[in-house]
């Protein structure tokens, strides 16, 4: 499947991408995941983008497309890839679109996560992250805790909260989010790929997308 995940920062985007990926292989792409880790590799790119993602605000749009103008060509898209936090900004949705064409890729639709405002609050301040890179495991401390407290289950390295999910900066998330990528739920629609989903649950997320592709 060539999914678009779209969603406010703490929608489910990640954790619904990962439950996707099992279904038939396609790659989960994340930026947000691709960028840090080139902040904690400190390449040039990270050092372009770390300020900012620590405010909170959006990596220019050229960096972005430079990311992915390269990943979305790599062999193992082929099969299918869910974008999961790209586009974020409709510059890079119009980027995209003509990326796309060009390498002649087709998108199944672009899925809109509608889920309240306390809900996001709540999940964002009690996420914590795998700090390997390579691993970027996703946990709660009310709801998914690692079993053992501040290590990750998958890979044993510390598990941390986001240097981007301290309350201030979330509020600025949020902010840019209303701002720069809510619009893109209307550029989808009149695109005719839209399917809005309001759903916490991410198993329900999943079997409404499962539903809609008819697998
Ligand atoms: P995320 O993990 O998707 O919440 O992304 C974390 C941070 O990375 C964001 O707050 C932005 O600073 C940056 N980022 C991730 N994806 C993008 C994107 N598509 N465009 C611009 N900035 C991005």
């Amino acid at each position: 499947m060539k999914l678009i995940l779209l969603g406010a920062p703490g929608a489910g985007k990640g954790t619904v991408a990962k439950l996707l990926t099992a279904v038939d292989g396609s790659v989960q792409i994340s930026t947000g995941d691709i960028l840090r880790g080139a902040v904690q590799a400190g390449t040039e790119l990270g050092k372009k983008a770390d300020a900012f993602m620590k405010a909170g605000d959006l990596v220019p749009d050229d960096l972005i497309m430079g990311i992915m103008e390269q990943r979305l060509q790599e062999p193992d898209c082929a099969n299918g890839f869910l974008l999961d936090g790209f586009p974020r900004t409709i510059p890079q949705a119009e980027a995209l679109k003509e990326l796309l064409d060009r390498i002649g890729v087709k998108l199944d639709m672009a899925v809109n996560l509608d889920v309240p405002r306390e809900v996001i609050l709540d999940r964002l301040t009690t996420r914590r992250t795998c700090s390997n890179p390579e691993c970027q495991a996703i946990y709660n401390v009310k709801s998914n805790p690692p079993k053992v407290e501040g290590v990750c289950d998958k890979c044993g390295s510390p598990v941390i909260q986001r240097e981007d999910e301290t309350e201030e900066a979330i509020s600025k998330r949020l902010e840019t989010y209303n701002e720069k990528t809510a619009p893109l739920a209307a550029y989808y629609e009149k695109e005719g790929l839209l399917m809005n989903v309001n759903a916490t649950s991410s198993d329900v997320v999943v079997q409404t997308i499962k539903d809609k592709l008819g697998i």
